[in-house]
């Protein structure tokens, strides 16, 4: 699907078919309400298309950070959302503008916001495990459909996985494919990019980048949703990278008060810190946890994680520590 022979060495793709506008945005949308979400070179803001009255999220890049031209990530950006068009689960792109200094990419609106609001929420308000069951699916889905074609997100975590709807809680939407890559069997993607917290241990050794990159942070998303937890985060940046090069992940009961031992079991097959052993996305599609249709056994409700007060019926939990393989 992608055409290789427009990719430099890094596995970013700069071939795109969508028509970059030159007219000014403005002339054909009102920005509306407050800022959507921002991040490193990025604003977005939510607007209405005129002619339609449909609301889109405007996502402004700089086409210059730090000095340096980089039209060529906007590009690779923009073919990834091409690539992934036919995929429900990534975000779509209906159309590119382009001033001296940015270019803007309208996207589907994700009214919901982050599922990070959600993952750090109080009791009440946070995912059950019915609900990260529901939502697992569908990023599993998405990020299979990005891996058969090749393409590797590098930068899964809460703050880039977004809803249609919160309240009540609607479909996710995969945004944010600004450290995309291609990755075939020719060439190797080796760089340090990421997120601390979300990173794969062969990022931080430098070795090459593969779909199994994606699957480690899917892992970590996982554990964070289902717990409220973030399972590698240190003090400091240097504790946090040991312990993911460590792979020193708490499993007990815990963390993991209420939650079924298949989603432990999940995540322990994501969390490995050989590549190789990683289950691959259509893999976990078939894991047992996400194919339990009754999920008598799984509670409704996340409790709290921070005290555990087990008994002794509640002891479901795995608490096998995994052995990781290298
Ligand atoms: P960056 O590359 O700078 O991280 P993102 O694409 O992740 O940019 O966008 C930054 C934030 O803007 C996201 O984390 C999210 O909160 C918000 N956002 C991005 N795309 C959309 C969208 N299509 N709908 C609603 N909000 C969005
Ligand atoms: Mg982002």
């Amino acid at each position: 699907m992608l055409d290789s022979s427009v990719m430099n060495k890094i596995g970013m793709v700069t071939k795109i078919h969508t028509r970059i506008r030159t007219e000014p945005f403005k002339n054909n949308y009102d920005l509306v309400g407050k800022e959507l979400g921002r991040g490193k070179f990025a604003v977005v803001k939510k607007c209405v298309e005129r002619a339609t009255q449909n609301e889109y999220a405007a996502k402004f890049l700089r086409k210059r950070r730090k000095g340096q031209d980089c039209r060529a990530d906007i590009l690779n950006e923009i073919a990834v959302l091409e690539a992934a068009k036919a995929n429900p689960y990534v975000v779509g792109l209906h159309e590119v503008y382009e001033t001296s200094s940015e270019i803007i990419l309208v996207l589907e609106c994700a009214a919901g916001g982050e599922i990070f609001d959600q993952c750090v929420a109080d009791n009440d308000e946070a995912f059950t495990e019915k609900d990260v069951i529901r939502l697992a699916r569908q990023i599993l889905t998405g990020v299979a459909f990005l891996h058969r074609n090749n393409v590797v997100h590098l930068d899964l975590k809460p703050q880039n996985i977004l809803l249609t709807s919160a309240q009540p809680l609607g479909d996710i939407r995969i945004v944010d494919f600004g450290l995309s890559r291609h990755v075939d069997n020719k060439s190797e993607v080796r760089e340090i990019l990421g997120t601390p917290e979300y990173v794969a241990p062969e990022i931080l050794s430098y070795e090459p980048v593969t779909t199994a990159t994606d699957m480690w942070s899917i892992g970590v998303l996982t554990y964070v949703m289902l717990t409220g937890v973030s399972p590698f985060l240190g003090e400091e940046k240097q504790e946090t990278y040991l312990n993911i090069s460590q792979g020193n992940v708490d499993y007990t009961e815990d963390v993991f008060h209420g939650i079924s031992s298949l989603a432990v079991d999940f995540i322990q097959s994501l969390l490995q810190l050989d590549p190789r052993n990683r289950s691959t996305a259509d893999e976990c599609l078939s894991h047992p946890w996400l194919n339990t249709d009754s999920n008598s056994h799984i509670a409704t409700t996340i409790t709290s994680t921070t005290t555990s007060t087990s008994t002794a019926d509640e002891q479901e939990t795995s608490q096998s520590e995994s052995e990781p393989e290298s």
